[in-house]
């Protein structure tokens, strides 16, 4: 078992998508494809796609040197990413995103909170 790098909830780690928040993972170990290799120094997950969109489960990940799928941010997507990635809703992508942000929609409402506090003594 290992951890949706979205939800953080408990997913098994070959899943493709994480049965909780829906998101696609893609990096689950496939056998029989190209092993890409590091250079160097660096590590593959710095200019991987899939760092960069946080959707890789790799236990490897952020210091992978081999990793069979990396995907190079700096080239074209030729995933169909958008064919069989779900639309998410609009109400569905604010409720992640709050999810995601919890520090900052507390900041928010209390900054709404404030502001309906000092509108009302002014009354
Ligand atoms: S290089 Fe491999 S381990 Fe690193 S982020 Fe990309 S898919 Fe994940
Ligand atoms: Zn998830």
């Amino acid at each position: 078992m290992q951890n949706c790098p979205r939800c953080h909830q408990s997913i098994h780690r070959e899943a493709l998508t994480c049965p909780h928040c829906g998101t696609i993972l893609k990096a689950y170990g496939h056998p029989g494809i190209t092993l890409h290799r590091a250079t160097g120094d660096t590590f593959l997950c710095e200019s991987c796609t899939y760092h960069a969109d946080d959707s890789c489960t790799f236990p490897k990940r952020p210091h992978a040197k081999e990793c069979t799928l990396y995907q190079d941010v700096s080239q074209p997507q030729l995933e169909a990413n958008s064919i069989y990635a779900p639309r998410r809703h609009f109400l569905e992508s604010v409720k992640l995103w709050c999810q995601r942000h919890p520090a900052l929609v507390g900041l928010l409402a209390l900054i709404a909170v404030s502001l309906l506090l000092t509108l009302m003594a002014q009354k």
